[in-house]
């Protein structure tokens, strides 16, 4: 009991220092309503365990400067993995969202699993020794991926845009590398990145709306409610037209069909027709959008009117207070899709739900995803600061192998 009381202490320390800045023993003492030695003892395990450091002194009150502490965001990181349509990525991302080093591999999962976990692994080692980063420092490894995941199981359920990952789990991957391995959906990952590196102290509930490879999306509760349910949102299968064209989800006229990186190059292709051999690729689209070609504005405005449709049933149903979008489309077309995504929202909206709530690109743009999965670490290291990596069951097991 009294070890069970002393993680939650560690966790509300790291958790106040994230969300308001470097502080001192004393402040944190006060704030959190601990006893001040508690924090020296509890501190100095944070400390030891590399989670903590001293960054400096704050102002003088009274006696001597008392020394400010902080997480250590430059000496703690995260393998960060993204499975979707398009390949793999693996990056090494530290605390303080820098991306040093990543490795793009054009895999993915196929009905006999074992290679592709197998190619993980070796994606994953090699981003390790290029970076020459020592696994000690690497707190965990967070994967996100374009599918139906059950958290508790740690396992992909369902996805309409990887057709083979029906029970694809991880372990492989864990024991391979002697890192705890965190597996969500790749919508939940970004709300997660936007939560922790951009909306810290914001108590808002935030709805994640993510258009990539495939559509879909996350519901975070709010930060002070870190326990409460969260969900990721199939979004992308709300039915647009039953007799639409089909979903690779196996039904027809979701949003998905519609409005996806895959649903729009099948669709560019028909339109504009292939130049020189080569279908058009949607960067080539805004490229002539911003030439001034009307079919290409149209082509963009069209994607922007579905969304902005879909954020306003968004808005209707759930009255949110914080909607962030974002997704490989998002970085691609961003500001020629925003104005016409707005412009159908303020259409569609009912106008007392649309004054309550902020609408708002990710702000982590490209690498929203990565950072996400380095955030999904950085929660369980939070939630359970004993089980980092050098002491976790894993962490032992690899030791000993060692
Ligand atoms: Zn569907």
């Amino acid at each position: 009991m009294r070890r069970r009381i002393a993680a939650l202490q560690r966790s509300a320390i790291l958790r106040q220092i994230w969300v308001h800045g470097p502080q001192s023993r004393a402040s944190l003492a006060r704030r959190l309503k601990l006893r001040p030695s508690s924090v020296t003892s509890l501190t100095r395990e944070l400390l030891d365990t590399g989670l903590l450091r001293e960054v400096g002194e704050g102002r003088p009150n009274g006696g001597r400067p008392p020394l400010l502490l902080d997480v250590d965001r430059a000496g703690n990181y995260a393998l960060a993995l993204t499975v979707e349509s398009r390949g793999l990525t693996v990056a090494l991302v530290r605390w303080d969202a820098q991306v040093p080093h990543r490795v793009f591999e054009p895999i993915r999962p196929d009905e006999n699993l074992l290679p592709f976990l197998q190619a993980v692994t070796r994606t994953c080692e090699r981003v390790l020794a290029e970076a020459g980063v020592g696994r000690e420092r690497v707190r965990g490894v967070g994967v996100g991926i374009s599918a139906l995941v059950d958290p508790a199981a740690n396992e992909a359920v369902f996805s309409s845009t990887l057709a083979a990952v029906q029970r694809l789990r991880l372990d492989f991957l864990a024991q391979s590398l002697g890192l705890p391995v965190y597996l969500e959906d790749i919508a939940y990952m970004m709300a997660l990145g936007e939560r922790w590196f951009v909306y810290p102290g914001d108590h808002r509930a935030l709805v994640m709306v993510y258009v990539g490879g495939g559509t879909c999306g996350a519901i975070l509760e709010p930060w002070a409610r870190p326990h409460s349910p969260r969900f990721a949102c199939e979004f992308g299968h709300m039915v647009v037209d039953p007799d639409g064209p089909p979903c690779g989800c196996g039904k027809r006229g979701c949003l998905e069909a519609y409005v996806s990186e895959r649903a729009l190059l099948v669709q560019a292709e028909q339109l504009f027709g292939r130049r020189n051999g080569v279908s058009p690729t949607l960067a080539a689209v805004a490229e002539w959008a911003k030439e001034g070609d009307p079919a290409a504005r149209q082509f963009i405005a069209a994607a922007g009117e579905y969304l902005g449709v879909m954020l306003a049933n968004l808005v209707n149903v759930l009255a949110p207070a914080l909607v962030v979008v974002g997704g490989s489309l998002l970085d691609t077309w961003g500001s020629l899709l925003w104005a016409e995504l707005e412009r159908c929202l303020q259409e569609h909206a009912l106008p007392q739900l649309l004054r309550q709530v902020e609408v708002v690109p990710a702000r982590l743009g490209e690498d929203a995803a990565l950072i996400g999965c380095a955030a999904r670490v950085m929660q369980a290291v939070w939630e359970s600061p004993e089980a980092a990596p050098e002491r976790g069951v894993l962490g032992r097991a690899a030791a000993a192998q060692a």
